[in-house]
Formats: structure tokens, C-alpha cells, sequence
């Protein structure tokens, strides 16, 4: 069982999930053209620190709620790890897509 970083966040990737994560889960790259990241299903603990870390809310925590997403993080992992970090948008930051909102703005 996993966490998932789900399709808000292609385009997006604010990466303020990064630094919470104790096991370093997370790697970014790019998807369908676009900034993307993934949570690595075997490297992931379900802490849950991410979880609220997500400014648009982008992450679920269990597989069983986004399938497909689930399953495109588990494909991208190996390619995404080891690519260099990436800087983080302040979570304040308005969303680049009209279809995403910030959870608490
Ligand atoms: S749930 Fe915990 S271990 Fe899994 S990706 Fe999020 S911060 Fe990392």
C-alpha cells in the first residue's frame, strides 16, 4: 500500500512534498510533457506527512482511490529516481491550471 500523487499534480508540481517525506518516496520528472512527480510504491510508509504538505491537494493515500494514478507512479518510479531536485513553489503560489484550487486559499 502506497500513497499516490495523482494527475493535479501534472503541470503543477509545487514539490513542497519533498522535503516531509522521511524515506525520500518522491521523485520528479516529466509526464505527458509536463512537470510531474511520483511516490515510489516500495519506498513509501504511509506516514501521511505529505498528505497535507500538497498545496492543490494532489496526493491520496491509498492505492484503491486513484487505480490509474497508482499505477502511472508505480511505472514512472524507476525512470524518475536519481533525477536531480527540483525547486519548490511557495504553497501560495495560484495554480497554473484553471482546474486546479488551493486547498486553503
Ligand atoms: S506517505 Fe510518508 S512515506 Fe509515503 S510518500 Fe508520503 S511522506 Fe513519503
Amino acid at each position: 500500500m502506497a500513497y499516490v500523487v495523482t494527475e493535479k499534480c501534472l503541470g503543477e508540481r509545487y514539490a513542497t512534498c519533498v522535503a516531509v517525506c522521511p524515506v525520500e518516496a518522491f521523485s520528479p520528472g516529466e509526464y505527458k510533457g509536463q512537470p510531474f512527480m511520483i511516490i515510489d510504491p516500495d519506498t513509501c510508509i504511509t506516514c501521511g506527512m505529505c498528505l497535507p504538505e500538497c498545496p492543490i491537494g494532489a496526493i491520496v493515500d491509498s492505492e484503491e482511490k486513484d487505480p490509474a494514478y497508482a499505477a502511472i507512479n508505480r511505472e514512472l518510479a524507476p525512470q524518475f529516481k536519481g533525477n536531480p531536485p527540483v525547486e519548490t513553489r511557495p504553497a501560495n503560489d495560484p495554480p497554473k491550471r484553471p482546474d486546479n484550487k488551493l486547498v486553503n486559499g
